[in-house]
């Protein structure tokens, strides 16, 4: 049998895994995993959701266990040849960084195929949930409200891997106020670009656990994340406020995100925002009584800018729950008529993107090109950036499809110490065009998506791509900031080979 066939390969990987089950160390130097060469496995970790960039690794990786992934590593690394390597989370990245061209791409999955894995399980006295970096934050949802428990930050859609967001930064509307998913987490595994298998926190190790935070693949690959859990609450309310006013719509906003104290009861839970475009801008929040008038008024006024809050009750704060939220209304800007409400559990709010990405799918357009473009606004630049890009190059082009997301955070709410980089002011806006094109015309996208980059620049508007790779290291170096020397020395220590993450174009050229 050759010793690159694959029933050699496959007898390899059952020995070795078997050896792990039985806990044998791998770096016992016993047996090596060895990446598959399948052509099957090759090509599903050669894409990813965006359908933009393809490039195929040498091999895929299955490890069973941290230590199975951490002796790989570690042998890769000190081999006279070793290869990149990328963890692949669910590919929910839409330029390639889950990629690893000619390298080898992890498919995180198969750690959560171990039954004596992390998987998720919370803690006794139910204060934190230790979650497999594989596993998925839906899933993570379902077990901690089983404990009637829950994270407390969240991304919009939670069909995402918890090393993936952690990756990057994990932001959604409960930003403002409890941070976003990196300012809430307690402690990680991580097997670093070297092989090492270290736990890091804020007091152990804490240069590896601050660089991995949103540090984008760079310096390892999480396996666990000890996140903090709260009282998950019973129900509730789901407010839209419709402007056609951008001036009014971004003051109301900030207003509302000035009451962020993390145990403030009185405080909003979740605040965003987003614009109406046309009659396909509206998602099924407005019922079909409810929406001819709205596209009336999108037809009157071109734009809609939509405001979307909610706020918790529990058995407690039912009663007063409705009066609690008229006096955070009171005063706001909204036109009068155009406030639409909904009560729900927390699991159907917090899951509320699912039956869209289920709609998409039965229509064929879930496995599409998307070309987006998530970025950072400062707020001195939104009034300016309102005008030039979304009235001055959305509304003229009249191309946008899929929803256009636009609201605040709080900086403070961000700690410096990790890799992630936000714009410098207190009060920064996300924006997020989550276009669906098609395989023949994601290019026009990408032209305007480059208008808005340029216009920002013209403007002096100092922008930050999220989600994004830029494409040369001096553009990174900037993104980066004044966290670039770090950020790199961090590199030195972690990853001196640059093997990490290459997708993400930052010490690698893909
Ligand atoms: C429909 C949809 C909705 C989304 N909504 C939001 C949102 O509301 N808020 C938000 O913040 N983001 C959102 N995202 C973006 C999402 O957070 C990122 O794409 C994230 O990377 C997804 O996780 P993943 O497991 O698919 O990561 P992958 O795409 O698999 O990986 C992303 C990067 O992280 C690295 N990586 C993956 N796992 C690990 C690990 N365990 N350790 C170290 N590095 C790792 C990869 O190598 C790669 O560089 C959304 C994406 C989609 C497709």
């Amino acid at each position: 049998m050759a010793a690159d066939s694959p029933a050699y390969f496959t007898i390899i990987m059952l020995l070795s895994r078997l050896l792990a089950f039985m806990g044998l160390s791998k770096n016992a130097g016993l047996l090596a995993l060895e990446p598959s060469h399948d052509p099957t496995d090759i090509a599903a970790a050669s894409q990813d959701f965006g359908l933009i960039v393809k490039s195929a690794p040498q091999g895929v990786l299955f490890p069973f266990s941290p230590q199975e992934l951490a002796s790989f590593i570690q042998s890769n690394y000190k081999s006279s040849a070793p290869l990149t390597v990328a963890a692949r989370g669910l590919a929910h990245s839409v330029r390639g960084q889950a990629l690893a061209k000619d390298g080898v791409v992890i498919d995180m999955f198969s750690l959560g195929s171990n039954p004596n894995g992390t998987g998720i399980s919370v803690s006794g006295d139910g204060t934190y949930v230790d979650v497999g970096a594989e596993q998925l934050w839906i899933d993570v949802l379902n077990v901690t409200l089983r404990s009637g428990l829950a994270p407390v930050s969240w991304t919009d859609y939670l069909y995402l891997t918890v090393g993936g967001t952690l990756s990057n930064a994990g932001i959604s509307g409960q930003t403002f106020r409890f941070g976003p998913q990196i300012s809430n987490v307690y402690e990680l595994d991580v097997v670093t670009g070297v092989g090492d298998f270290v736990t890091c926190s804020p007091n152990q190790n804490s240069d590896l656990f601050y660089a991995v935070l949103g540090g984008l693949g760079q310096f390892g690959i999480i396996t666990r994340a000890r996140i903090p859990l709260a009282p998950a609450p019973k129900g509730v309310k789901w407010i839209r406020l419709l402007y056609s006013d951008f001036a009014a719509f971004s003051k109301d906003q900030e207003l509302l995100i000035s009451k962020n104290d993390r145990t403030d009861q009185t405080a909003l839970n979740y605040v965003e925002g987003s614009l109406l475009l046309s009659q396909a801008s509206l998602d099924p929040f407005f019922s079909p009584e409810d929406q001819p008038r709205i596209v009336d008024l999108i037809t009157k006024s071109g734009i809609v800018y939509s405001l979307e809050i909610v706020k918790h009750y529990d058995d407690q704060s039912k009663p007063t729950v409705d009066k609690d939220l008229e006096q955070l209304l009171k005063g706001l800007g909204y036109l009068p008529d155009f406030l639409f409400e909904k009560d729900v559990t927390y699991f159907e709010f917090l899951n509320r993107v699912r039956a869209e990405e289920m709609f998409l799918r039965s229509k064929g357009l879930w496995e599409v090109p998307h070309p987006w473009l998530n970025l950072f606004v400062p707020k001195s630049g939104i009034a300016a950036f309102n005008d030039g890009v979304f009235k001055g190059i959305v509304l003229k082009r009249n191309i946008t499809t899929g929803p256009l997301l636009v609201y605040p955070m709080n900086r403070n709410k961000w700690d410096d110490r990790m890799s992630a980089s936000v714009p410098d002011e207190e009060i920064f806006y996300t924006v997020g065009f989550l276009h669906a094109s098609g395989f023949d015309n994601w290019q026009t996208y990408d032209e305007q998506n480059k208008l808005v980059f340029l216009f920002c620049e013209e403007a002096g508007i100092e922008v930050k791509l999220y989600l994004l790779p830029y494409a040369t290291k001096e553009e990174w170096s900037v993104h980066f900031g004044s966290k670039w020397d770090t950020f790199q020395q961090r590199k030195q220590q972690f990853d001196p080979k640059f093997l990490s993450s290459p997708g993400q174009n930052i010490f690698n050229n893909n």
